[in-house]
Protein backbone atom coordinates (compact mmCIF):
# COMPACT_ATOMS: atom_id res chain seq x y z
CA UNK A 1 0.00 0.00 0.00
CA UNK A 2 1.01 3.75 -0.59
CA UNK A 3 1.46 6.32 1.64
CA UNK A 4 -0.73 8.46 0.42
CA UNK A 5 -4.13 9.04 2.21
CA UNK A 6 -6.66 7.23 1.99
CA UNK A 7 -8.97 10.23 1.02
CA UNK A 8 -7.66 13.59 -0.32
CA UNK A 9 -9.79 16.59 -0.81
CA UNK A 10 -7.74 18.94 -3.23
CA UNK A 11 -9.50 22.72 -3.73
CA UNK A 12 -13.05 21.62 -4.26
CA UNK A 13 -15.42 23.95 -5.01
CA UNK A 14 -19.07 23.23 -5.30
CA UNK A 15 -21.54 26.10 -7.00
CA UNK A 16 -25.20 25.54 -7.68
CA UNK A 17 -26.53 28.19 -10.32
CA UNK A 18 -24.28 31.50 -9.19
CA UNK A 19 -24.66 30.18 -5.27
CA UNK A 20 -20.79 29.38 -3.94
CA UNK A 21 -21.95 26.49 -1.67
CA UNK A 22 -18.05 25.27 -1.01
CA UNK A 23 -14.97 27.20 -1.95
CA UNK A 24 -11.38 25.57 -1.89
CA UNK A 25 -11.77 23.15 0.43
CA UNK A 26 -8.37 21.13 0.96
CA UNK A 27 -8.31 18.27 3.95
CA UNK A 28 -7.73 14.33 4.14
CA UNK A 29 -8.18 11.43 6.21
CA UNK A 30 -5.71 8.92 7.15
CA UNK A 31 -6.13 5.34 7.53
CA UNK A 32 -6.88 4.83 11.40
CA UNK A 33 -7.38 8.56 11.91
CA UNK A 34 -10.56 10.68 12.57
CA UNK A 35 -11.10 14.08 10.49
CA UNK A 36 -13.69 16.67 11.23
CA UNK A 37 -15.83 18.82 9.70
CA UNK A 38 -17.03 21.42 11.57
CA UNK A 39 -19.58 23.95 11.13
CA UNK A 40 -22.99 25.84 11.68
CA UNK A 41 -26.01 25.75 9.12
CA UNK A 42 -25.24 26.83 6.13
CA UNK A 43 -21.30 25.97 5.95
CA UNK A 44 -21.42 23.95 3.29
CA UNK A 45 -20.78 20.23 5.88
CA UNK A 46 -24.08 18.55 3.61
CA UNK A 47 -22.39 19.35 0.37
CA UNK A 48 -19.12 18.29 1.07
CA UNK A 49 -20.57 15.12 2.50
CA UNK A 50 -22.64 14.59 -0.80
CA UNK A 51 -19.11 15.32 -2.74
CA UNK A 52 -17.59 12.90 -1.10
CA UNK A 53 -20.34 10.20 -1.06
CA UNK A 54 -20.53 10.35 -4.88
CA UNK A 55 -24.84 12.07 -4.56
CA UNK A 56 -22.96 15.20 -6.31
CA UNK A 57 -20.07 16.03 -8.52
CA UNK A 58 -17.98 18.95 -7.47
CA UNK A 59 -17.48 21.32 -9.74
CA UNK A 60 -13.65 22.35 -9.14
CA UNK A 61 -11.29 20.59 -7.83
CA UNK A 62 -9.88 16.74 -7.79
CA UNK A 63 -10.39 13.78 -4.89
CA UNK A 64 -7.96 11.06 -4.47
CA UNK A 65 -8.53 7.95 -2.90
CA UNK A 66 -5.59 6.04 -2.36
CA UNK A 67 -3.66 8.46 -4.16
CA UNK A 68 -5.21 7.55 -7.25
CA UNK A 69 -7.65 10.20 -9.11
CA UNK A 70 -11.73 9.49 -8.80
CA UNK A 71 -14.38 11.09 -9.90
CA UNK A 72 -17.94 9.86 -9.06
CA UNK A 73 -20.83 9.73 -10.84
CA UNK A 74 -23.08 7.98 -8.10
CA UNK A 75 -23.02 6.65 -4.88
CA UNK A 76 -22.42 3.56 -6.45
CA UNK A 77 -19.16 4.14 -7.60
CA UNK A 78 -18.53 6.46 -3.99
CA UNK A 79 -19.14 2.80 -2.22
CA UNK A 80 -17.19 0.74 -4.59
CA UNK A 81 -14.04 2.76 -3.85
CA UNK A 82 -14.84 2.11 0.22
CA UNK A 83 -16.39 5.18 0.99
CA UNK A 84 -19.34 4.74 3.02
CA UNK A 85 -21.70 7.18 4.64
CA UNK A 86 -23.63 6.96 7.55
CA UNK A 87 -26.91 8.82 7.63
CA UNK A 88 -28.04 10.11 11.00
CA UNK A 89 -32.19 9.81 10.45
CA UNK A 90 -31.53 6.61 8.11
CA UNK A 91 -29.09 4.46 9.14
CA UNK A 92 -31.05 1.61 10.57
CA UNK A 93 -35.08 0.77 10.59
CA UNK A 94 -36.41 0.80 14.08
CA UNK A 95 -39.26 -1.95 13.58
CA UNK A 96 -36.78 -4.70 12.06
CA UNK A 97 -34.49 -6.56 14.23
CA UNK A 98 -30.79 -5.97 14.91
CA UNK A 99 -29.99 -8.82 12.78
CA UNK A 100 -31.74 -7.98 9.79
CA UNK A 101 -30.87 -4.43 10.14
CA UNK A 102 -27.39 -5.15 9.74
CA UNK A 103 -27.56 -6.95 6.51
CA UNK A 104 -30.22 -5.11 5.21
CA UNK A 105 -30.44 -6.97 2.07
CA UNK A 106 -27.59 -8.45 1.75
CA UNK A 107 -27.95 -11.66 3.91
CA UNK A 108 -25.99 -14.85 3.87
CA UNK A 109 -27.65 -17.51 1.81
CA UNK A 110 -27.96 -21.11 1.82
CA UNK A 111 -28.65 -22.67 -1.93
CA UNK A 112 -29.75 -26.18 -2.55
CA UNK A 113 -30.51 -26.84 -6.14
CA UNK A 114 -32.42 -23.94 -7.64
CA UNK A 115 -33.33 -23.32 -3.78
CA UNK A 116 -32.14 -20.38 -2.21
CA UNK A 117 -33.05 -18.95 1.75
CA UNK A 118 -31.66 -16.71 4.13
CA UNK A 119 -29.00 -18.46 6.11
CA UNK A 120 -30.46 -17.41 9.70
CA UNK A 121 -28.12 -18.88 11.82
CA UNK A 122 -25.30 -17.25 9.88
CA UNK A 123 -26.78 -14.11 9.72
CA UNK A 124 -27.56 -13.72 13.60
CA UNK A 125 -24.16 -14.68 14.64
CA UNK A 126 -21.77 -12.59 12.22
CA UNK A 127 -23.74 -9.94 13.36
CA UNK A 128 -23.33 -10.53 17.46
CA UNK A 129 -19.72 -11.14 16.27
CA UNK A 130 -19.05 -8.10 14.36
CA UNK A 131 -21.03 -5.36 16.91
CA UNK A 132 -19.03 -7.31 19.63
CA UNK A 133 -16.23 -5.87 17.88
CA UNK A 134 -17.48 -2.48 18.75
CA UNK A 135 -17.77 -3.34 22.02
CA UNK A 136 -21.89 -3.87 22.04
CA UNK A 137 -23.43 -7.05 23.55
CA UNK A 138 -26.38 -7.76 21.99
CA UNK A 139 -28.23 -10.17 23.91
CA UNK A 140 -30.94 -11.17 21.03
CA UNK A 141 -30.09 -10.06 17.94
CA UNK A 142 -34.08 -10.38 17.10
CA UNK A 143 -34.48 -7.88 19.16
CA UNK A 144 -35.82 -4.63 17.14
CA UNK A 145 -33.30 -1.86 16.61
CA UNK A 146 -35.61 0.40 17.67
CA UNK A 147 -35.30 -0.94 21.36
CA UNK A 148 -31.57 -0.04 21.72
CA UNK A 149 -30.12 3.16 22.55
CA UNK A 150 -29.85 6.17 19.95
CA UNK A 151 -26.02 5.89 19.96
CA UNK A 152 -26.00 1.67 19.87
CA UNK A 153 -28.56 2.18 16.77
CA UNK A 154 -25.78 4.31 15.16
CA UNK A 155 -23.09 2.00 15.70
CA UNK A 156 -24.90 -0.87 14.04
CA UNK A 157 -24.70 1.14 10.92
CA UNK A 158 -21.05 1.77 11.59
CA UNK A 159 -20.42 -1.74 11.92
CA UNK A 160 -22.43 -2.74 9.18
CA UNK A 161 -20.61 -0.30 6.59
CA UNK A 162 -17.14 -1.89 8.17
CA UNK A 163 -18.17 -5.93 7.82
CA UNK A 164 -19.23 -4.95 4.22
CA UNK A 165 -14.96 -3.49 3.32
CA UNK A 166 -15.84 0.61 3.90
CA UNK A 167 -12.08 1.83 4.33
CA UNK A 168 -13.74 5.53 4.86
CA UNK A 169 -16.67 6.71 7.27
CA UNK A 170 -18.63 9.16 7.19
CA UNK A 171 -20.83 9.90 9.54
CA UNK A 172 -23.27 12.77 9.70
CA UNK A 173 -23.92 14.25 12.85
CA UNK A 174 -24.52 11.35 14.46
CA UNK A 175 -24.37 13.05 18.13
CA UNK A 176 -26.42 15.79 17.14
CA UNK A 177 -29.76 14.51 18.01
CA UNK A 178 -28.10 12.69 21.47
CA UNK A 179 -27.79 13.80 24.82
CA UNK A 180 -24.17 13.91 26.70
CA UNK A 181 -24.32 10.10 27.63
CA UNK A 182 -25.22 8.65 24.54
CA UNK A 183 -22.97 11.40 22.40
CA UNK A 184 -20.27 9.55 24.97
CA UNK A 185 -21.47 6.25 23.42
CA UNK A 186 -21.30 7.51 19.78
CA UNK A 187 -17.65 8.83 20.33
CA UNK A 188 -16.42 5.92 21.86
CA UNK A 189 -17.40 3.72 18.29
CA UNK A 190 -15.91 6.38 16.26
CA UNK A 191 -12.72 5.73 18.03
CA UNK A 192 -13.17 1.88 17.47
CA UNK A 193 -13.84 2.17 14.31
CA UNK A 194 -10.46 4.31 14.01
CA UNK A 195 -8.26 2.01 15.67
CA UNK A 196 -9.81 -0.81 13.19
CA UNK A 197 -8.04 1.26 10.58
CA UNK A 198 -10.89 2.98 9.25
CA UNK A 199 -10.54 6.39 8.37
CA UNK A 200 -13.43 8.04 9.83
CA UNK A 201 -15.03 11.85 8.75
CA UNK A 202 -16.83 13.25 11.32
CA UNK A 203 -19.39 16.02 10.74
CA UNK A 204 -20.69 17.68 13.59
CA UNK A 205 -21.15 21.51 14.62
CA UNK A 206 -19.71 20.17 18.27
CA UNK A 207 -15.92 21.15 18.91
CA UNK A 208 -16.40 19.10 22.52
CA UNK A 209 -17.19 15.94 20.74
CA UNK A 210 -14.92 16.94 18.28
CA UNK A 211 -11.50 17.53 19.83
CA UNK A 212 -11.31 14.05 22.00
CA UNK A 213 -11.78 12.02 19.06
CA UNK A 214 -10.63 14.07 16.14
CA UNK A 215 -7.01 13.79 14.42
CA UNK A 216 -7.78 16.53 12.05
CA UNK A 217 -10.08 19.70 12.35
CA UNK A 218 -11.55 21.03 9.06
CA UNK A 219 -13.97 24.40 9.98
CA UNK A 220 -16.41 25.63 7.73
CA UNK A 221 -18.49 28.83 7.45
CA UNK A 222 -20.59 30.09 4.34
CA UNK A 223 -18.72 27.43 2.39
CA UNK A 224 -15.51 28.60 2.86
CA UNK A 225 -12.48 26.75 5.05
CA UNK A 226 -11.59 28.78 8.08
CA UNK A 227 -8.22 26.16 8.65
CA UNK A 228 -7.58 22.80 8.11
CA UNK A 229 -5.75 21.79 10.88
CA UNK A 230 -3.71 18.71 12.61
CA UNK A 231 -4.28 18.22 16.01
CA UNK A 232 -1.38 19.32 17.39
CA UNK A 233 -1.69 22.52 15.40
CA UNK A 234 -4.57 23.59 17.18
CA UNK A 235 -6.48 23.49 20.82
CA UNK A 236 -9.25 22.72 21.90
CA UNK A 237 -9.85 26.34 23.30
CA UNK A 238 -8.84 27.55 19.60
CA UNK A 239 -11.16 25.54 18.04
CA UNK A 240 -14.12 26.22 20.27
CA UNK A 241 -13.35 30.21 19.46
CA UNK A 242 -13.44 29.56 15.76
CA UNK A 243 -16.24 27.82 15.84
CA UNK A 244 -17.87 30.60 18.52
CA UNK A 245 -16.52 33.31 15.85
CA UNK A 246 -17.90 31.93 12.84
CA UNK A 247 -21.35 31.68 14.64
CA UNK A 248 -21.47 35.07 16.12
CA UNK A 249 -20.37 36.28 12.59
CA UNK A 250 -23.43 34.54 11.08
CA UNK A 251 -25.82 36.05 14.20
CA UNK A 252 -24.31 39.90 13.33
CA UNK A 253 -24.60 38.95 9.93
CA UNK A 254 -28.54 38.25 10.36
CA UNK A 255 -29.16 41.29 12.61
CA UNK A 256 -27.43 43.68 10.26
CA UNK A 257 -29.53 42.45 7.32
CA UNK A 258 -32.63 42.33 9.23
CA UNK A 259 -31.71 46.19 10.76
CA UNK A 260 -30.84 47.84 7.46
CA UNK A 261 -33.85 46.42 5.84
CA UNK A 262 -31.42 44.29 3.66
CA UNK A 263 -32.84 40.71 3.68
CA UNK A 264 -31.06 37.72 2.45
CA UNK A 265 -27.14 37.81 2.38
P1 LIG B 1 -24.80 22.66 6.02
O1 LIG B 1 -25.01 21.22 5.75
O2 LIG B 1 -23.49 22.95 6.67
O3 LIG B 1 -25.94 23.28 6.77
P2 LIG B 1 -25.23 23.01 3.16
O4 LIG B 1 -24.18 22.22 2.46
O5 LIG B 1 -26.58 22.39 3.26
O6 LIG B 1 -24.70 23.44 4.61
O7 LIG B 1 -25.40 24.41 2.44
C1 LIG B 1 -24.34 25.28 2.04
C2 LIG B 1 -24.89 26.39 1.16
O8 LIG B 1 -25.25 25.88 -0.12
C3 LIG B 1 -26.15 27.04 1.71
O9 LIG B 1 -26.09 28.42 1.43
C4 LIG B 1 -27.26 26.37 0.95
O10 LIG B 1 -28.38 27.23 0.83
C5 LIG B 1 -26.61 26.12 -0.40
N1 LIG B 1 -27.15 24.91 -1.07
C6 LIG B 1 -27.05 23.65 -0.61
N2 LIG B 1 -27.61 22.76 -1.46
C7 LIG B 1 -28.12 23.51 -2.49
C8 LIG B 1 -28.84 23.20 -3.69
N3 LIG B 1 -29.14 21.93 -4.03
N4 LIG B 1 -29.19 24.23 -4.49
C9 LIG B 1 -28.86 25.50 -4.16
N5 LIG B 1 -28.19 25.85 -3.06
C10 LIG B 1 -27.83 24.88 -2.21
Amino acid sequence: MSDAPLLEVRNVSKYYGNIIALRDITTKVEAGAVTCVLGDNGAGKSTFIKILAGAHQQSEGQLFVEGEEVLFDSPRDALARGIATVYQDLAVVPLMSVWRNFFLGSEPVKRLGPLRWIDQAAAKRIAKEELAKMGIDIRDTEQPVGTLSGGERQSVAIARAAYFGAKVLILDEPTSALGVKQSGVVLRYIVEARNRGLGVIFITHNPNHAYPVGDRFLILNRGQSLGDYAKEDITQAELTQLMAGGAELEALQHELAAATGGGGR
